[in-house]
């Protein structure tokens, strides 16, 4: 395997699988670290802010990890509306259908969220994953869009994951699913395996996309993400595809691996 100058990976399914630690994919992260490697992380889980992923991902045995190494689709949708409003400072107001941490970061960028119930003013609908969805917030969210004139920010496009209980969990593609059939208008997604994220990511490390790998579990977002961006990615087994999703997804990863060690050999 090559020897990239960054390494980007993703979360659930590549550092650990819901509650258990995958133990090699630290190793393996700690000897890129110790050899200079650039190391980021990135999910498109945008129900917690980055520093509570850095806890995270120190708890779980990642000698050194910065809160900048950690981007998820919340922060690129805080850099994407913060250039926005550079461009249209008076248009700062936000309908927010998404949880806290995307308000928290909505606010650090100098957006005014708005009450749901003054939609009509909204120059922005952002939604993320929230339990707090029904149909008069998803209402207010498409008439602020379709009649009014607010752009549509996703922040990412998964419909649902798997529980442990062997249920799914509903997730924000499903909740911008309803505010888009609503209003007949599209998203712009800011997650893999959208655009974004990866440019946004690349300029944090700044780093050309032929410089780092991206390294994630599932095919259709990390994976496809990385491959239409033109970036090479590495796809471990560890996480929720199968060797016999690629040729079901039709989607060619770089590099299949069953664990992070073989990142070391080069
Ligand atoms: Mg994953």
């Amino acid at each position: 395997m090559k020897f990239y100058k960054g390494y980007i990976f993703d979360m659930d399914g590549v550092l650990y699988l819901g509650d258990e630690v995958i133990q090699d994919a630290i190793e393996a992260i700690n000897l890129l670290k110790s050899k200079d490697r650039k190391v980021m992380f990135m999910t498109n889980n945008s129900s917690k802010l980055s520093s509570e992923y850095k806890a995270k991902i120190k708890e779980i045995g990642v000698t050194s990890v910065e809160e900048n190494e950690v981007i998820t689709s919340g922060d690129v949708a805080a850099i994407y509306l913060k250039k926005e409003l550079q461009a249209n400072p008076d248009k700062k107001n936000i309908l927010c259908v998404c949880s806290d941490a995307v308000k928290v970061l909505m606010r650090q960028i100098g957006m005014n969220v708005i009450d749901p119930k003054d939609y009509k003013n909204a120059h922005y609908v952002i939604a993320s994953i929230t339990t707090d969805f029904n149909w008069e917030i998803g209402n207010y969210a498409a008439n602020a869009i379709a009649v009014y004139g607010a752009k549509f920010i996703g922040t990412n496009p998964d419909v649902a994951k798997p529980v442990p209980n062997g249920e799914i969990f509903a997730g924000t593609g499903a909740i911008i699913k309803f505010i888009e059939t609503a209003s007949q208008t599209k998203a712009t997604i800011m997650g893999k395996p959208y655009p974004e994220i990866y440019n946004a990511v690349l300029q944090r490390m700044e780093m050309e996309k032929t410089d780092a790998l991206m390294v994630g579990d599932l095919l259709n977002t990390d994976i496809k993400g990385a491959s239409d961006f033109g970036m090479d990615s590495a796809f471990v087994l560890t996480g929720l595809d199968k060797r016999e999703d690629i040729q079901r997804y039709g989607i060619t990863p770089t590099y299949v691996i069953e664990s992070l060690m073989e990142l070391l050999n080069f």
